[in-house]
C-alpha cells in the first residue's frame, strides 16, 4: 500500500523539492493539496492529476478528516502556521510531518506533541538528512568510535540572503527568528549527531552588519556547546555568509562533511584520506518513504516530533544566552 500525502502550503519547498520527490516515492504519493491560492490549485491539479475532492484551502482544511485518500498531512507553511495546521491535522486523524523549525517556541511544540498523542497519530519532522547516507555514515563513525572519542565539533549552516527584505523569513511574527531558526537548526542537528549526545550547556553571540536589511531577525549567530563526555562544540549560522560544513575532531583523527546539509550530493572525507562515496538520491524522497514505513510497518521514526522540540529548547537557550550577554545556559535534555 502507498499512503496518500497532502502538502499544506505550495511554496518553493513543496514545488521544487517535495512534489517532484513524491513522483519517485515507493511508500507514499502526492494525493492532495492545501493552498490559499486558487491559481496554484488549478496548476497543481493538472500537473499532478489531483482530484478536486482532494484539494483544500485553509478554511475548509478540517474536512480532510472525511477523506480516506489522505493518510499524512505535510505542513510546509511559514513557521508561525506550523502549530495551527499540525494540530488541526492531528484532530482530523491524519499523521503529520512538520517542517523545520517545528514551531515558534517550545510551548507550541508541546501543543503539537500533545495533539498528536491525543489523536494517536504519528508525528515526524521534515529533517531530511536523517534519511540520507552521508549523515548516516557520520552517525556510524560516531557510534563505532572509528576515530576514537569526539573532542571537538564545528558545524556551519548559513547562506547569504539578499532578496526581498519583506519575505516572511525576515519577519519575526511569521518566522519566529532569523538565521538561527532557519539554518541554525541544521548546525544544532549536526552538533548532536556529530557527537552522538545532547549538549549540557550553551552560550552564544549575535553579530549584525546589515541592520537596514535584517530589521527584525538575527543575521549571524555563533554558539559554543559543552557535552557530558567532555566534547566541545562550536556552531555558526547566518543569513549573511555562505557556509555549509560539519567537522568532527576525535582522539585518533577527524572527518568532515562539506557540504553537510544542502540537498546534496553531499561530500565527505576522513583524516586517512577516505572519501565518502554514496549514490545520490533525493533526500526528500528517502525522508517521506522512511516516514511512510514508520506509519505502515512501525519502522523507526528517524526524526520524531520530540527531536524538533529538543532543538527548539536549544534555540530558546541560545536566544536567552544572547539576551543575557552571552552567559552559559544549562540544558537539561537527557542523553
Ligand atoms: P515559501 O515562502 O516558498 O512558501 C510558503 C508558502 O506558504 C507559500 O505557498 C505561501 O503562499 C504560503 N503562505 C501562507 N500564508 C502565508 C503568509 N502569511 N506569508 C507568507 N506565505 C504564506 O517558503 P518555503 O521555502 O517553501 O518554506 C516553507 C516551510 O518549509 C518553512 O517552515 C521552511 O523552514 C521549511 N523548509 C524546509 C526545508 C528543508 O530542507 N527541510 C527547505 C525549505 C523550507
Amino acid at each position: 500500500k502507498k499512503l496518500g500525502i497532502a502538502l499544506v502550503g505550495l511554496g518553493s519547498y513543496s514545488t521544487y523539492q517535495l512534489a517532484p520527490a513524491l513522483q519517485d516515492t515507493q511508500h507514499c504519493y502526492l494525493a492532495g493539496i492545501v493552498t490559499g491560492t486558487p491559481n496554484k490549485k488549478q496548476i497543481w491539479k493538472e500537473k499532478y492529476a489531483i482530484p478536486e475532492k482532494n484539494c483544500y484551502d485553509y478554511e475548509n482544511f478540517d474536512s480532510i478528516k472525511n477523506n480516506p485518500d489522505i493518510d499524512i498531512v505535510y505542513v510546509v507553511l511559514p513557521n508561525s502556521m506550523h502549530a495551527d495546521f499540525c494540530i488541526r491535522a492531528a484532530k482530523a486523524g491524519k499523521h503529520v510531518i512538520c517542517e523545520k523549525p517545528m514551531a515558534m517556541n517550545v510551548e507550541e511544540c508541546d501543543a503539537i506533541l500533545a495533539a498528536c498523542k491525543k489523536a494517536k497519530v504519528k508525528l515526524g519532522m521534515g529533517y531530511r538528512l536523517h534519511s540520507e547516507p552521508y549523515t548516516q555514515e557520520i552517525k556510524r563513525l560516531i557510534k563505532e568510535k572509528t576515530f576514537g572519542e569526539v573532542r571537538y565539533v564545528n558545524a556551519e549552516a548559513a547562506y547569504y540572503s539578499g532578496g526581498n527584505p519583506n519575505q516572511w523569513r525576515l519577519n519575526k511574527a511569521l518566522s519566529g527568528g532569523g538565521a538561527l531558526v532557519n539554518m541554525g537548526v541544521y548546525s544544532i542537528q549536526s552538533l548532536i549527531y556529530g557527537t552522538g549526545e545532547n549538549p549540557i550547556a550553551v552560550c552564544a553571540q549575535e553579530y549584525s552588519t546589515r541592520p537596514e536589511y535584517f530589521k527584525d531577525t538575527d543575521e549571524t549567530i555563533t554558539a559554543q556547546f559543552k557535552f557530558k563526555s567532555g566534547a566541545v562544540g562550536h556552531m555558526m549560522t547566518s543569513h549573511n555568509i555562505n557556509a555549509n560544513k560539519l567537522h568532527v575532531n576525535c582522539s585518533n583523527g577527524w572527518f568532515v562533511l562539506e557540504p553537510a546539509n544542502n540537498y546534496g550530493p553531499l561530500s565527505g572525507i576522513t583524516s586517512n584520506g577516505t572519501k565518502f562515496n554514496f549514490p545520490h538520491e533525493s533526500q526528500q524522497k528517502l525522508q517521506m518513504d522512511d516516514f511512510a514505513k514508520h506509519v505502515l510497518y512501525n519502522a523507526p521514526n528517524l526524526a520524531p516530533g520530540e527531536m524538533g522540540r529538543r532543538d527548539m529548547v536549544i534555540v530558546e537557550a541560545i536566544y536567552r544566552s544572547i539576551a543575557k550577554g552571552g552567559s552559559w545556559q544549562v540544558l537539561s535534555l537527557g542523553a
